[in-house]
């Protein structure tokens, strides 16, 4: 049996980005992941840091966490490049949200009001301002809102720079290492793997996305389930005028170019659908909502269809901080938001461990409306 300081569970973006924060400030951080770190729902997502443009209603407190993670990206993106040396893509051209029809025209302009109010940096735009903005643009849209705060990364290259900055700053990353069961503990939680062996940490940080509400011994168990969301890419072409610089959303489907030359179609939304293939329909449909909005993409060669499934809560807001069971702290449920969320879980949860460890202090103000213990 050995004995790390932290143990954290699952390999993804959130917990690769806690593992690499407590390693840098100098803790004994090991990641348990069953199968390769970086490619379960980080690996499918699309890259968007996108609070304004994905503003719904009833998720001020979520809405306020997206920014404050988004406002953070930029010098998290400089301190992880330098740390991997890896580029990490990021974008900063905006995100332009676009109607196709009367319908859409609606909702849109009720969405900007409720944006303008909540004082997100919006602007709206008639369907030629989009297309002066965007050339590949459908002409018969008849509006848009431009988020020019809206930004993205390229995803892919986060979790494999998390993972080279974590291991060089002393995590250990251990692949192929199920965890089948946590036994809670004020001083020495034992994490319990699918091969019978055992691990006793100070403290244990559930990062296992879908996979959190599987694990034993946790009681209430996690609230997370799975949204299962198909997604392609196609290749842009810009000697062809193939090209987008924003990502464009639209009623039935986003587009995200990225720096490699790729364009991200996604995604679909099937709750609780565990099925990991991509379908005919799947396709389809989100082929017919990127035409509808971007006629080119007829155009484009296909070059990857994947799928991935989002862990979501009951409420669909993240579990950040300490649970009801001693020992034991979350960083999980990041449901459509996990990369945009990616800098504020990595250092407010570390923090929380820290804090934990050293027996100081309550949450942060930050963390409080996403306490686990909620449910
Ligand atoms: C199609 C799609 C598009 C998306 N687009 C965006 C976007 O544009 N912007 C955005 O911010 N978010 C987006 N998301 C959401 C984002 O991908 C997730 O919120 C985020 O990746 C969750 O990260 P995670 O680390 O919690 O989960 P994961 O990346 O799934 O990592 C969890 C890890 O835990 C491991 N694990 C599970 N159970 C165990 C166990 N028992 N023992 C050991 N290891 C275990 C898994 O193997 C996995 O590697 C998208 C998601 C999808 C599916």
């Amino acid at each position: 049996m050995f004995s790390p300081e932290v143990v954290v569970i699952g390999g993804g973006i959130a917990g690769l980005g806690v593992a690499w924060e407590l390693a840098e400030r100098g803790r004994r951080v090991t990641v348990l992941e069953r199968e390769q770190v970086g490619r379960g729902a980080s690996w499918a997502a699309a890259g968007m840091l996108a609070p304004s443009a994905e503003l719904g209603f009833e998720e001020l407190d979520l809405y306020a966490l997206g920014r404050e993670s988004l406002a953070r990206w930029p010098a998290f993106a400089r301190r992880l490049e330098a740390a991997s040396g890896r580029d990490v893509g990021y974008r900063d051209a905006g995100t332009l949200v676009v109607a196709d029809d009367r319908d859409s025209l609606h909702a849109l302009r009720r969405l900007f009001r409720f944006q303008e109010e909540q004082g997100a940096p919006v602007e709206w735009l008639s369907g030629d301002e989009a297309v002066d903005l965007e050339p590949l643009l459908s002409p018969r849209l008849p509006g848009a809102v431009y988020s020019p705060e809206d930004h993205q990364v390229d995803h892919r290259a986060v979790v494999e720079a998390l993972a080279l900055a974590a291991r060089s700053a002393g995590a250990a990353l251990c692949e192929g290492a199920p965890v089948v069961r946590v036994e809670p503990d004020a001083e020495a939680p034992r994490i319990r793997l699918g091969d019978g062996s055992e691990v006793v940490a100070r403290v244990v940080v559930l990062a296992a996305g879908v996979g959190s509400s599987a694990l034993g011994g946790l009681a209430p168990a996690p609230p997370v389930r799975g949204v299962k969301g198909q997604a392609l890419a196609l290749r842009l072409d810009p000697e062809r005028g193939l090209d987008l610089r924003h990502v464009v959303r639209g009623p039935d489907a986003y587009l995200v170019p990225k720096a490699d030359g790729r364009l991200v179609v996604g995604a679909t939304s099937e709750d609780g659908v565990t099925d990991p293939r991509v379908t005919a329909g799947g396709v389809y449909r989100l082929l017919e909502g990127a035409v509808e909005v971007v006629p080119g993409v007829e155009e484009m060669e296909l070059v990857e269809t994947w799928v991935g499934h989002r862990p979501a809560s009951r409420d669909h807001a993240p579990l950040l901080g300490r649970g009801r069971q001693p020992g034991v702290v979350y960083a999980t449920g990041h449901y459509r938001h996990g990369v945009l969320l990616a800098p504020v879980t990595a250092e407010e949860v570390a923090t929380e461990v820290d804090r934990l460890i050293d027996g100081v202090g309550e949450t942060a103000p930050v963390l409080a409306p996403f306490s686990p213990r909620r449910f």
